[in-house]
């Protein structure tokens, strides 16, 4: 391809796991189909060694361009960003601000490389729309959860919903365009939460202060998935595109050995144990558990989780990061050896992929819940916070590949409920129903992805577009 036919990307994730798997994924379709792509690492992303990301086919690696805080003792800045986000959220905008105009002048002016045309970054950083645009760049938002869910934020960005919702509104039905009837605790935790953050809840909204704005939109979900809700959204805005699942390749073509996992973990899994763990047991016969990323149960909640599955009596093997370990109940992992298996992080791709595993037990990241999509794996949906209520709702009763656990007047899923749930979803009479729609979705998600598919022409008509930009 001759040098001036090829589009070059700058690609800003906000470095969170749940947030970096997709625009990874993303980015690695966009170098498969020709495109050069150069990916902003931010610490805590920043780790000494990035191996190199291969887009699949074709062998083009994906570029790097690292940005560094100054010093914590210089001006006391924090790379925690779980700890304090929005402290860590001002100190990123501002050293996006200031070093990302300084990487697309020494791309331009590279002789090895291609000029940057286009800056592709999360939607929780609508600010860059202007950055780009100060560049001379166009403008791409990633919209990492759902179209149900963005729809919603949308809604409250424009004064049509308030958060939170009224007290007297407890049992009341809440109906926007697109969406099936969502009851409170359907909604994403914002709006019942009385003590969630407002900086976070400012923020959801204000994705869409500008997004209309954009020369590109585009969501990691796929037209088949999220039918009403997506054409409702297609008509506001034809901009958007989506161009999910953002699932490595291996998992949906066979075919295709290299490209197995995202490339860039901020865990360090245990791949080989969990592999040798799951080979030792019978087909579907594995309960697999984990919360993702950033979720912090209650003590009582963990504890309950861990007795609901003792009481199931199937084998399960349970990601429990490092920071959350120590709200085990004592002598769990003692008592749970012949059953279980407990690991700070897995590889979670790989294990949904596995014969052994029969049944997710989930808090339904949206990322979670694509990987179990499309990988046929059944779902028990614990949610935790933000839009996984809402993931659970479509998991239960949109999709019906999964049960939604119910919570006691306390708040809390009781060991019974999760014995229950894990026994309805792997054995019970609903088991054959929710089985066959998870075949079905997994086929779906895959022609969606598959060349032609609707999300493979979204993705490939950007291309085009950028090359001839
Ligand atoms: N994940 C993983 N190993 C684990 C737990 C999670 O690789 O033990 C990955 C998972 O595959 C997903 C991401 O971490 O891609 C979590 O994203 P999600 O949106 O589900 O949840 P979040 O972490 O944002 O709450």
């Amino acid at each position: 391809m001759e040098k001036q036919e090829r589009g070059h990307i700058v690609a800003l994730p906000l470095p969170a796991q749940g947030h970096v798997n997709p625009m990874i994924q993303f980015s690695k379709r966009l170098i498969s189909k020709g495109l050069k792509l150069t990916l902003i690492t931010v610490p805590p992303l920043e780790m000494d060694n990035i191996p190199p990301i291969q887009a699949g086919v074709g062998g083009e690696t994906i570029g790097f361009e690292r940005l560094s805080f100054p010093t914590k003792e210089e001006e006391g800045v924090s790379s925690d960003i779980q700890g304090n986000f929005q402290s860590y959220y001002k100190q990123f905008r501002q050293l996006v601000s200031i070093q990302l105009p300084q990487i697309v002048e020494k791309h331009k002016n590279m002789q090895a490389s291609y000029p940057v045309s286009c800056l592709l970054y999360d939607s929780h950083f609508p600010w860059a729309l202007d950055v780009a645009k100060q560049l001379g760049l166009a403008a791409a938002p990633l919209f990492t959860q759902s179209c149900a869910v963005n729809t919603i934020h949308y809604n409250v960005h424009q004064g049509l919903l308030r958060i939170p919702l009224r007290e007297d509104q407890d049992e009341a039905l809440v109906c926007m365009a697109g969406l099936p009837r969502l009851e409170i605790f359907d909604l994403p935790s914002f709006f019942y939460d009385r003590e969630a953050d407002p900086f976070i809840l400012a923020l959801l909204a204000s994705q869409f202060s500008n997004f209309a704005e954009a020369d590109f939109i585009f969501v990691n979900t796929f037209d088949s998935l999220e039918e009403q809700v997506v054409s409702w959204a297609a008509r506001q805005w034809p901009a958007i595109k989506n161009i999910g699942p953002t699932i490595p390749s291996m998992y949906l073509d066979k075919r295709l050995k290299d490209d197995k996992d995202y490339g860039l973990s901020l865990f360090k899994p245990e791949a080989d144990i969990c592999r040798k763990w799951l080979d030792s047991k019978g087909d579907a016969s594995v309960v697999y558990v984990a919360f993702g990323s950033m979720a912090t149960l209650g003590e009582e909640q963990m504890e309950e989780i861990a007795w609901g599955l003792k009481r199931s009596e199937r084998p399960f093997l349970w990601a429990v990061r490092e920071s959350e370990l120590k709200k085990l109940p004592r002598n769990f992992i003692e008592e749970t050896t012949e059953k279980g298996l407990v690991v700070p992080w897995c590889p979670q791709l790989e294990v949904l992929a596995h014969e052994a595993v029969g049944c997710f037990v989930t808090h339904c990241g949206w990322n979670s819940t694509l990987e179990a999509l499309s990988l046929g794996v059944p779902m028990v949906a614990v949610p935790y916070w933000s839009d996984q209520p809402t993931n659970a709702k479509f998991v239960m009763d949109v999709w019906r590949v999964g049960l939604r656990a119910k919570l006691n007047k306390r708040g809390i899923v009781t060991r019974e409920e999760v014995e229950l749930c894990i026994k309805e979803v792997m054995e019970g009479e609903s088991s054959l129903e929710i089985k066959r729609n998870s075949e079905k979705l997994k086929v779906m998600a895959r022609e969606a992805v598959d060349e032609g598919g609707s999300s493979d022409n979204n993705i490939q008509q950007f291309v085009n577009k950028l090359v001839c930009a």
